[in-house]
């Protein structure tokens, strides 16, 4: 047999393929290998690990954005306005009514609910709509506000984080997106955004909310201006906030999407943009890229037991890949997808494409909920569990096969 896989690199994918935590200097050089297969091959033997079911998941539902308003600044953004803009909108409960609608008819059971950081709606605003939300659409999950939002809230309303998040819950809040995490490393932050949150703030934002009992997502988008040292200090940060308060459901990473031109407006378009950076300009991460790093946030992120496929931005076939390279569940059918789809890049994939996707790859689809309960009628498995793919020769084999992460089996139930 032909060993390829240089014995450092191996030590390391044999240390996280037994459950042994890594250090931040292993992640950068897992990051640094170009040996794919072998990061892929360990990082699937951990998931197998952690999900040891024949089922890998995907949920149904809907990104609404309520409004484009936003007060902040980032130079990836293509998607906000400033408040006086021609294309400034708030959407109008007629509107949302109708999206709401369309989404339990196909299916789904909730709402990605998400916007700028409006410099105007006060919090009393978001509570009459997650109250009127509830009350016409009793069945379907408000996961909405990511951290730079509901920091926004705070910092606007000069109300302790606890108590917006508080309030927001008593209003009808049942779950946050992990958005706005780009990188959680501050000199990065402050090259791409602007007025945004910066990295103990997002943090500060997901602490309270577990504190409250509430779930949330993380995520990462990278391959811009980090180096590879502060995409391992990102994921650092956020096992460091898992350890503490427990509440990460999932993580879901992608590469970021240049807009085909700077995307900026009002006064920056008008007088040309000072300081900051123009990603339009910088070269996009390919999929060897994308997989290699979703791989080792597998590895890396040992207490969090959910990690999707970002096929939103990777197109189908990618997507379907990620699926052997650390993650457990394909995200969601993604009814719309505003944001994604104004920065230029943006796949859709219809339900019967994602459960393919998941067949083909020798699992059965499951539908899910945000909290990673099944929600549909449990499938006859006999006939997935003989086609479930299995470890390629010559790279790391888990062995045992027992689930000893707590964090439950058959694809990822538990909200840990
Ligand atoms: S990414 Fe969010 S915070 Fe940044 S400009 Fe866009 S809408 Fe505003």
């Amino acid at each position: 047999m032909i060993t390829v896989t240089p014995p450092a690199i191996e030590h390391i994918l044999r240390k996280a393929v037994d459950g042994e935590r890594l250090t931040p200097a292993e992640g950068v050089e897992l990051l640094r290998s170009h040996d794919l297969t072998a990061i892929g091959a360990a990082a699937d033997a951990v998931t197998r690990r952690l999900h040891p079911g024949p089922f890998r998941t995907y949920n149904i539902d809907r990104n609404i954005n309520y409004s484009n308003v936003c007060a902040a600044v980032c130079d990836f953004c293509a998607f906000y306005r400033p408040v006086d803009h021609a294309e400034a909108y708030v959407l109008t409960r007629e509107v949302l009514a109708q999206k709401m609608q369309e989404t339990l008819d196909l299916g789904g059971d909730q709402i990605l609910l998400q916007g700028g950081l409006h410099p105007k709606l006060p919090l009393e605003w978001y509570e009459d709509l997650l109250r009127w939300m509830k009350a016409e659409f009793p069945k379907i999950n408000v996961h909405g506000f990511s951290p730079p939002e509901i920091y926004h809230f705070h910092k606007l309303s000069k109300l302790p984080l606890k108590t917006v998040l508080e309030r927001l819950k008593g209003a009808g809040l049942g779950s946050l997106p992990g958005g706005g995490g780009e990188i959680l490393v501050d000199r990065v932050r402050k090259l791409v955004t602007r007025g945004k949150v910066l990295t103990d703030g997002w943090l500060e934002v997901n602490q309270a909310w577990h504190e409250l009992g509430g779930r949330s997502s993380c995520t990462m988008m990278f391959g811009h201006v980090e180096t590879l040292e502060e995409r391992i200090e990102h994921l650092d940060r956020l096992r460091q906030q898992q350890d503490q308060s427990g509440g990460f459901t999932a993580f879901i990473c992608w590469t970021h999407q240049a807009p085909g031109h700077a995307p900026w407006f009002g006064r920056d378009a008008e007088e040309g943009r000072k300081g900051g950076v123009d990603m339009s300009k910088l070269p996009e991460a390919g999929a060897f890229e994308y997989l290699k790093t979703q791989a080792v946030a597998r590895l890396y992120l040992d207490n969090i037991p959910n990690i999707q496929s970002s096929w939103v931005t990777q197109g189908e076939k990618v997507g379907q890949m990620a699926l052997l390279f650390g993650a457990n569940d394909m995200g969601s059918l993604m009814i719309e997808e505003n944001v994604v789809a104004q920065a230029g890049t943006v796949f859709h994939l219809s339900l019967e494409t994602i459960r393919r996707c998941i067949s083909d790859a020798g699992y059965v689809p499951r539908q899910r909920n945000v909290f990673y309960e099944f929600v549909d009628h449990e499938p006859a498995v006999a006939t997935a569990t003989g086609s479930r793919p299995r470890p390629l020769p010559g790279l790391p084999v888990l062995s045992g096969g027992s689930c000893g992460t707590g964090s439950g089996s058959g694809g990822g139930c538990s909200t840990n």
